[in-house]
C-alpha cells in the first residue's frame, strides 16, 4: 500500500513498479472513486434511417466527466474497467440510464446500448436487463444491445443461450464493429442478428478505396438477403452518405448528423436533421 511521504505525494513511484503498472493502478483508483463520485454520464448519438432521413434511434455512449481531465472517451478506460470487473457496475449504470432516458423519448425512437464481453458473460446480465426495463417502463422492443464478435469467439452454448433469452424478452441484438475482427460469416448463421453495424474504418475510406466500397456493398447485400438491418458507423460527409444510400445501407450514424451529446440534447437532435457543431 502506498504511503504519504509528508509532502502529500505517494511513494509507490519508488517501489520498482514499472511506469505502466503505476499508471494503471492510479487509473483504477480513479475509476473506483469516479463511480462513488458520480462522474460518469451517458451521451447519445442519433442513428438515421437512410431512405427516410429520419432519426430512428440513439446509441448510448459512456463518458467520464473527470474533474481535472474533462470528458474522457471510453476507449481510454473501458479496457481497464473490464480487467478489474468495474465494467459490471459501469455497464449497469449505462443500461439503467439509457432505458430511463429513452422512456422519456417518443415511442418510435429506440435506444442502443453497448455490452462489454465481460458484462455479457456475467450471470447477472439477464436480471440486470430485466431490472433496467422494469424500472424505466421502457418496452423491450425499444432496446437494442450491441455486442462485438469477440463475444461469439468461443461460440459456446452459454453465449447462444443468453442471446436467445434476450431475444425472447423482445430485445434486439446488433453485431457492432463488423469487419474489424475475424468477421466469420458463421456468426451470422449461429445467431439471427437484428442488425450489423459496419465499422467506421470502411466508411471513412469509402470514397478513396475501392475495396472498402466493395466490402460495404457485400455487407449491405448480405444484410438484405438475410433480412438484417445494416448501419454504417462514422458517416462524416455527404459523399459517404450518398454512396451508402446507393448501396441500400439501411441506417447511418456519424458526425455528419451529430456528435454524441448529453441526454439534454436529444430533443434538439430530433428537431434538427443535422447538428454538426460540437456540444
Ligand atoms: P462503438 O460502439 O463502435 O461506438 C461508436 C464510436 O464512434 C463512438 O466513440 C462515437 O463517438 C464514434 N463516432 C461516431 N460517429 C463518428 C464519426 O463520424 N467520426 C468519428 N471519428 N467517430 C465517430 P466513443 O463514444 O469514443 O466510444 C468508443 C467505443 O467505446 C464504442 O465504440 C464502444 O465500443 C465503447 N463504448 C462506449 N460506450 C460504452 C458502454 O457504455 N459500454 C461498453 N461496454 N462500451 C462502450
Ligand atoms: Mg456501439
Ligand atoms: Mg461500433
Ligand atoms: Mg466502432
Amino acid at each position: 500500500r502506498a504511503k504519504a511521504d509528508g509532502r502529500g505525494t505517494y511513494r509507490f513511484f519508488e517501489t520498482g513498479m514499472d511506469a505502466r503498472a503505476q499508471a494503471r493502478r492510479l487509473l483504477e483508483m480513479d475509476l473506483r472513486a469516479a463511480l462513488q463520485r458520480d462522474e460518469f454520464e451517458v451521451h447519445y448519438q442519433p442513428i438515421r434511417d437512410v431512405a427516410s432521413d429520419r432519426v430512428v434511434a440513439f446509441e448510448a455512449l459512456l463518458r467520464w466527466n473527470h474533474p481535472q481531465r474533462g470528458l474522457i472517451s471510453p476507449v481510454n478506460f473501458i479496457p481497464l474497467a473490464e480487467e478489474t470487473g468495474l465494467i459490471i457496475q459501469l455497464g449497469e449504470f449505462v443500461l439503467r440510464g439509457a432505458c430511463a432516458d429513452a422512456a422519456t423519448w417518443p415511442d418510435d425512437i429506440d435506444v442502443a446500448v453497448n455490452l462489454s464481453p465481460v458484462q455479457f458473460k456475467s450471470p447477472n446480465l439477464i436480471a440486470s436487463v430485466t431490472a433496467a426495463l422494469a424500472a424505466s417502463g421502457l418496452s423491450a422492443r425499444r432496446l437494442e444491445l450491441e455486442i462485438t464478435e469477440s463475444v461469439l469467439l468461443q461460440n459456446s452454448e452459454a453465449t447462444l443461450t443468453t442471446l436467445h433469452e434476450l431475444r425472447a424478452m423482445g430485445v434486439r441484438i446488433s453485431l457492432d464493429d463488423f469487419g474489424t475482427g475475424y468477421s466469420s460469416l458463421s456468426y451470422l448463421r449461429s445467431f439471427p442478428f437484428d442488425k450489423i453495424k459496419i465499422d467506421r474504418s470502411f466508411v471513412s475510406e469509402l470514397a478513396t478505396r475501392e475495396d472498402s466500397m466493395a466490402i460495404i456493398r457485400a455487407v449491405t447485400s448480405l444484410g438484405r438477403s438475410l433480412g438484417i438491418v445494416t448501419t454504417a458507423e462514422g458517416v462524416e460527409n455527404d459523399a459517404q452518405l450518398e454512396l451508402l444510400r446507393r448501396e441500400g445501407c439501411t441506417q447511418a450514424q456519424g458526425y455528419l448528423f451529430s456528435k454524441p451529446r448529453p441526454a439534454s440534447g436529444v430533443a434538439l437532435m430530433l428537431e434538427r436533421p443535422r447538428l454538426r457543431a460540437t456540444a
